[in-house]
């Protein structure tokens, strides 16, 4: 559903909206009343301090964490709710696993099947779900292996592949399903700092070449800056600073989204 603005100009639905999530484990708070929303193709980053909430938001996404309340909208639908015998209820399994459809995620850790080699690690989702023959599945796994720089390693296992090439099958294979929207969390944390730049240039690239809608969780800065058209600076579950990343980083207007860079900074990260 589209909004009239008063200007007249049609508001877009949010790809992505957060409205007063709420995540709890037991007695411990996660996200409170987190709302946010995020424009098609916009490309997000989210930064801020360790145990912030960061990754719940992302595997709240992902459908990998349920929420404790509120609600979260994917393209005006409801991913934590669906309507059954015309009653309100928590998502099924069937509708998670529908609205899932459209997401993509890559994890710090690579997660590839240790067994398959780098083109069958591609091709194994879109043949499963039956989406892709396994023809189809072979030339799309090649073209992108191609777009990740990686043509001449389709045939090889993960463990021998460095931390950046094994991440670049990973961006492939999270892009094999054509998601509209893609979930980057700290994929360059676990590579050695050589390892890093082949990472960044493939994500940069499809920034570039693509209109989906990109959530990228770093604590790399000057990738934050270089790669997001939005920066979040979320403290304890909460969005402490929203802006463009020239505001975030060169003119932060909260006194502990100062501290935090500087911290980041004295780390000896790029800001
Ligand atoms: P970030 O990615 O920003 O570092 P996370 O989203 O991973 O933060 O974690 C936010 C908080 O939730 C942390 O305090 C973490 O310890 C807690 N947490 C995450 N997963 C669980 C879990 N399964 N059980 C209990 N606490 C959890
Ligand atoms: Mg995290």
């Amino acid at each position: 559903m589209s909004l009239q603005t008063a200007s007249g100009s049609k508001a877009e639905t949010p790809i992505i909206e957060f409205k007063d999530v709420g995540k709890s484990y037991g007695p411990l708070t996660i996200l409170n009343q987190l709302s946010f929303a995020v424009k098609p193709g916009e490309h997000l980053a989210l930064i801020g301090p360790s145990g912030s909430g960061k990754t719940t938001i992302l595997r709240i996404l992902m459908t990998l964490e349920k929420i404790t309340s509120g609600e979260v909208l994917i393209d005006g639908k409801s991913l934590t709710h669906e309507v059954r015998n015309n009653r309100r209820k928590i998502a099924s399994e069937a509708h998670l696993r529908a609205m899932r459809a459209d997401i993509g995620m890559v994890f710090q850790h690579f997660n590839l099947f240790p067994h398959k080699t780098a083109i069958e690690n591609i091709m194994l989702a879109p043949v499963l779900t039956g989406r892709l023959s396994a023809k189809d599945a072979r030339d799309r796994a090649l073209q992108l292996l191609a777009k990740v720089g990686l043509s001449e390693k389709a045939n090889e296992y993960p463990a021998r592949l460095s931390g950046g090439q094994k991440q670049r099958v990973a961006i492939a294979r999270a892009l094999a399903l054509q998601p509209r929207i893609m979930l980057f969390d700290e994929i360059t944390s676990a590579l050695d700092p050589e390892l890093v730049e082949e990472v960044l240039n493939v994500m940069i690239d499809l920034r570039n070449e693509t209109d989906m809608t990109m959530l990228l969780v770093t604590h790399e800065m000057g990738f934050a800056r270089d790669f997001a058209d939005r920066v979040l600076f979320f403290e304890q579950g909460r969005i402490v600073e929203d802006g463009p990343p020239e505001e975030i980083f060169q003119a932060p207007r909260h006194e502990r989204t100062k501290s935090f860079l500087r911290k980041v900074i004295a780390a000896g990260h790029r800001v």
